[in-house]
């Protein structure tokens, strides 16, 4: 197997948390989770609110520090890198959240918007080059190139994710960690942003860490699938292996739960 884009191992989260009278007592968020995920795969995790998702998430874009363990991103361990290091590495992992309202800031066009990460690259691109890399970034998520002058409160909510799915990419990213970036979506609009996803990772060769609590979007999308219980990973295997043959009672209550998009007849069926 080649090398993992991504290896997470033992990765731990506690939070504090300030009780009646002042006691503090330890919530561990994330509890032991390790898993690899190889380049140009996508890896969905899955597991009820509070499973801790998006602490696992904020932790892979360094966006929160681990109690414990490791986060490696092509070799390197994000926090064991200076933090010079780690902001010139910024540009490879970018991430798309839920709502696709509330992530979008309405007072600045589109165009803005798409181009933010690009503060990131050493030699950031101005005027004309910088315009030229916000068309390519729209048109690569079917939008058109004048949507940048556009603002957010103009566009659906497919297509604003759709923005936020530009933006992330514009740094030309190798990791995109999207948290439950369609679980506000109507389904069919759901379904036209997995197939976008899916295309970007087939065209441009993305990984992806694909964070969800509906197991019903996992078959459409997903590689391999770990499934979150309380901060654990109980079950780790392909798409097929967990969802054909969950071995985890947990696992098949999460598929008796969720409808499928397969049951609107969009089963995107895989060997
Ligand atoms: P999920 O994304 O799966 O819904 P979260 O990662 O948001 O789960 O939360 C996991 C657990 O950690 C929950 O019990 C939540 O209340 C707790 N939690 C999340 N963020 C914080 C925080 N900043 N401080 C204290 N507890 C937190
Ligand atoms: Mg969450």
């Amino acid at each position: 197997m080649t090398a993992p884009l991504l290896s997470i191992d033992n990765l731990s989260r506690d939070y504090a948390l300030r009780g009646a009278g002042g006691t503090i007592r330890s919530l561990r968020a994330v509890d032991g989770v390790s898993l690899d995920v190889a380049p140009g795969s996508i890896f969905a995790v899955v597991g009820e609110s509070g499973c801790g998702k998006s602490t696992l998430a904020r932790i892979v874009m360094a966006l929160d520090r681990p109690t414990g363990g490791t986060v490696r991103l092509g070799g390197d361990d994000l926090f064991a890198l200076s933090p010079k290091a780690l902001a010139r590495k910024r540009r490879d992992f970018q991430m798309v959240f839920q709502d696709p309202y509330g992530s979008l800031n309405p007072r600045h066009s589109v165009g803005r918007i798409v181009a933010e990460p690009l503060h990131l690259l050493d030699d950031a691109p101005k005027g004309r080059d910088r315009a030229v890399l916000v068309a390519r970034a729209l048109e690569d998520v079917g939008l058109p190139a004048q949507a940048a002058e556009r603002y957010p409160h103009e566009f659906s909510g497919g297509q604003r994710q759709r923005i936020a799915i530009a933006r992330a990419l514009i740094t030309n990213p190798k990791l995109v960690v999207a948290d439950e970036a369609v679980s506000a979506l109507d389904l069919s609009i759901q379904a036209q942003i997995l197939r976008l996803i899916l295309s970007l990772r087939d065209r441009h060769g993305l990984t992806v860490l694909f964070i969800t609590h509906n197991i019903g979007v996992v078959d459409e999308i997903a590689d391999r699938v770990g499934v979150m219980r309380a901060g654990r990973l109980v079950e780790t295997g392909t798409v097929r292996e967990v969802l054909d043959h969950p071995r985890e009672d947990y696992t098949r209550t999460l598929l008796a739960a969720e409808p499928t998009l397969a049951a609107l007849g969009q089963r995107r069926r895989r060997a």
